[in-house]
């Protein structure tokens, strides 16, 4: 995401290197193009203006004859007028309720109901919560499905009465049977509208004074670009809601929305979407988000994702086997699916600072691993634990069972091997010490 301005920003950059001094002059040629980018963008005007401004009276205060270069004093100063904009800090939920109510808002197609299930599963699993998910979208039954399915996925109950067309009540009803049944988090999904309308503002108006929840969230889709920052606007002068999500960043998306929405609405931005797997979403980090506008990448956040499916008594099973030379195709698929499970291949290659440019039109899925796992999976118990066993026509056979070729299963062959030598040669005290460096 964001490709388009930091591709910008680094080209004005440019225009800076070799310069000895920072003067009005190369930096209003650099402001130029950080506010056309920045435009481009879809970030309202009057904030890109006053950010350009803000980031002109800094640079021009530097003192410019010291070590670093022109160029990269203004990227850091850039960098952080750009975390500033976005809020600063990363902002936390605080919820005091018992049960705590989370109201949704948000129009149709934003993420609100996806978003629901992301929530529950992170309070579930993280906070150690237990949450009650409601469906109070009285118009599309569909909708009431979606979140059955969701909540089944997150293994979260959800409360509906598909009967009701009163969503004031089954909002209240639903906060009782909470009470009653020792629930501590209550999620109210709404109904949403293609777009905002009176009904739909008045409904959700409603249901926020009669239940009074301890959080409202605003729920926004980031590829909407300037129409985002309308809709947060228009949503929270009905509702004035405690903070934003913003979804779909994994998307071709521009940064505008991210950008301006603090601004203009002047309510943090507490999580974002990245993605349509559960596991897709993330605290808002305002400075990573800014380091990732400039290139800089998110590595931050690729370490905590990593570190999150970290299983420490598994490494050590692990190293154990290597060391004694017993490292098999089981545990090469174990490894494998615990790279899947981390997320989308190509949202964590993104992250890595440098990557995200180079991989942009490139396809990379998750599909990436089926035929290795097709191959593995034609193997008999012993040919996986005993790879050198692999003749000629076991690998026919293999080849054939899992719809590939004699030369992907040789190559994953020799893959294997060059993969085992090489673990046999970092393991021990090395290969410890970096996973315990992961971990702190
Ligand atoms: P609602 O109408 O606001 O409840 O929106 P939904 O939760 O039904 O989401 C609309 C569509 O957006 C669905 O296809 C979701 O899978 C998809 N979606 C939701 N959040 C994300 C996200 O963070 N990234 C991507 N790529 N898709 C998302």
């Amino acid at each position: 995401m964001f490709d388009n301005l930091s591709e910008r920003l680094e080209r004005s950059f440019k225009i800076l290197k070799g310069e000895g001094k920072i003067t009005e002059i190369n930096v209003a040629e650099t402001l130029k193009d950080v506010r056309r980018a920045l435009l481009d963008a879809d970030v309202n005007y009057k904030v890109a203006k006053n950010f350009t401004d803000t980031v002109k009276e800094k640079a021009l205060g530097q003192n410019v004859l010291t070590a670093v270069k022109p160029s990269q004093l203004m990227v850091k100063i850039v960098h952080d007028e750009l975390a500033k904009l976005m809020g600063g800090d990363t902002v936390e939920l605080e919820l005091k309720g018992r049960p705590a109510v989370i109201l949704m808002s948000g129009l149709q197609g934003s993420g609100k109901t996806t978003f629901s299930g992301k929530l529950a599963r992170m309070f579930k699993s993280k906070k150690n919560r237990k949450p009650l998910l409601v469906a109070c979208d009285v118009y599309r039954p569909a909708a009431i499905d979606q979140l059955k399915v969701l909540g089944e996925q997150v293994e979260v109950p959800v409360y509906s009465e598909p009967d009701s067309k009163d969503p004031v009540q089954i909002a209240l009803n639903a906060i009782q049977e909470a009470k009653a049944k020792g629930y501590d988090l209550v999620i109210v999904d709404t109904a949403g509208r293609l777009a905002i309308d009176e009904q739909m503002m008045n409904e959700i108006a409603a249901i926020k004074n009669a239940i009074t929840p301890d959080a409202t969230l605003f729920v926004v889709d980031a590829m909407t670009g300037q129409d985002a920052v309308n809709t947060a606007r228009e949503f929270n002068e009905r509702l004035d809601f405690t903070g934003v999500v913003l979804t779909k960043l994994d998307g071709d998306t521009r940064g505008g929305a991210a950008l301006s929405i603090r601004t203009v609405v002047n309510k943090p931005i507490l999580f974002v979407g990245t993605g349509e797997k559960l596991d897709a979403v993330d605290l808002f980090h305002p400075a990573r988000m800014a380091d990732r506008i400039l290139g800089m990448g998110d590595i931050v956040s690729l370490v905590e994702r990593a570190q999150e499916q970290y299983d420490e008594e598994e490494a050590k099973r692990l190293q154990k086997k290597i060391q004694k030379n017993q490292f098999d195709f089981n545990d090469f698929l174990g490894q494998i699916q615990q790279i899947k499970k981390m997320g989308n291949l190509k949202e964590l290659a993104s992250m890595i600072p440098g990557v995200g440019k180079a991989i942009k039109d490139i396809d990379i899925d998750d599909n990436a691993f089926k035929s290795i796992e097709a191959i593995i999976y034609s193997m008999t118990p012993q040919e996986r634990t005993h790879p050198e066993i692999l003749n000629g026509s076991r690998r026919n056979r293999i080849a054939k069972g899992s719809g590939t070729s004699i030369q992907e299963v040789n190559r994953l062959l020799k893959q294997f091997d060059q993969t085992r030598k090489m673990m046999k040669m970092v393991t021990g005290s090395k290969m410890a010490g970096m996973m315990q460096k992961m971990k702190r």
